[in-house]
């Protein structure tokens, strides 16, 4: 067996957020009951009502927004519900669906009361959203036949279906589609709490003795994130198998981390690099986010959706009318002398 260690590999694979090839085992980790789904209390207090009152009449659930950051529990949270109220889920992206007609195949193969998941929901083509706007209404879609004076629109009656759209960026969804969604609801980063349970769990799942101080470990340094904590625990528990006895203690998960570069803070070569360079190139900031991941040479949607988020939570940056500006913890983080707001007027 060989394993790479000295994290010289591709170095935003283990703490980018979106989905990788080494994820594919996490299905058998995904949670089906909301008793399961750990975290996001708000959004789980109220999906379990409106579930409970949608099965008590009889009906769909109302349609369904989720938004946040990547790898929080989005997709996992639509199948949670397609198991709580018993139906059936079929998953789609906004990408995978090129033309109308894709969409129409898709709802008329739908059945009563099934949820259809559509993740990305953004990155829908305008043609393809305006069909959804009668069959989220009115469980019907137009459809028109022939061209020109001649033309003529016909109703076809859908399943009464639920949807539920998830997207990282709900800021960019058009007024007439959010207003479709009865509930919207946003997924948070997780506390380490939540995470160390998502952890130990994942460890059961998998077979792997982890102690509660390596969990804990694992948990702090995941940004927030669920399946950055569960891509760690398997990196870490190949590292305990090799290094160690293969039970996951606190010096294991830390040795493992540190030569994978994510440091105790949580943070990655990106996270380092990113603040670094408002530092070292931009005073400190403000620094506008294009020309921030142009300096770095990183998409500036990555920055945005993957990475300022724990980067915000964790106080290390601000976001600010005129652009990003790191903060004295971030200096104090990266060793460097912080030099206040006199760094600003001196210059
Ligand atoms: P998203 O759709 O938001 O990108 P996913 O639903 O694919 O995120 O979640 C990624 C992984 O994280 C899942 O495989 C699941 O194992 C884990 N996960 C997410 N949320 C939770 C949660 N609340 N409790 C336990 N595990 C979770």
């Amino acid at each position: 067996m060989s394993i790479n260690f000295s994290g010289d590999g591709p170095e935003e694979v283990l703490t980018t957020a979106t989905f990788q090839p080494e994820d594919v085992t996490e299905a058998s980790l995904r949670p089906k009951r909301l008793e399961d789904y750990t975290g996001q209390e708000k959004a789980k207090e109220n999906l379990a009502v409106f579930i409970q009152a949608a099965k008590i009449r009889n009906e769909p659930l109302d349609h369904v927004l989720l938004h946040g950051p990547p790898g929080l529990g989005k997709t996992t949270l639509a199948g949670v519900i397609a198991n709580e109220m018993g139906v059936n889920m079929r998953i789609t992206s906004g990408p995978a669906i090129e033309k109308p007609g894709d969409l129409v195949a898709l709802l008329t193969n739908l059945q009563e009361n099934d949820i259809l998941f559509l993740d990305e929901i953004h990155r829908l083509n305008r043609s393809v959203e305006e069909i959804l706007y009668p069959a989220m209404e009115d469980y019907a879609i137009d459809i028109i036949l022939g061209k020109g004076p001649s033309a003529n629109s016909i109703r076809l009656d859908l399943p009464h279906f639920t949807l539920i759209g998830a997207t990282t960026r709900s800021g960019q969804l058009s007024a007439p589609l959010r207003d479709r969604f009865g509930v919207v609801l946003r997924l948070e980063l997780y506390s380490t709490e939540d995470l160390r349970r998502i952890v130990e769990r994942s460890a059961g799942i998998l077979g792997v003795e982890i102690e509660p101080d390596g969990a804990v470990e694992i948990a702090s340094r995941s940004r927030g994130t669920p399946r950055i904590a569960n891509r760690m625990l398997r990196r870490v528990r190949d590292f305990a198998q090799v290094k160690g006895s293969g039970v996951i203690t606190r010096d294991i998960a830390n040795e493992a981390l540190l030569r994978l570069e994510v440091d105790q803070a949580g943070l990655d070569n990106v996270d380092r690099r990113m603040l670094r360079s408002i530092i070292e190139l931009y005073n400190g900031g403000p620094v506008g986010l294009e020309a921030l991941a142009a300096t770095i040479n990183e998409e500036a949607v990555t920055l945005e959706d993957v990475y300022e988020p724990f980067l915000l939570q964790q106080g290390f940056l601000t976001r600010t009318l005129r652009g990003r500006c790191v903060t004295q913890k971030a200096y104090e983080h990266l060793g460097i002398e912080y030099l206040g707001q006199q760094r600003l007027d001196n210059m």
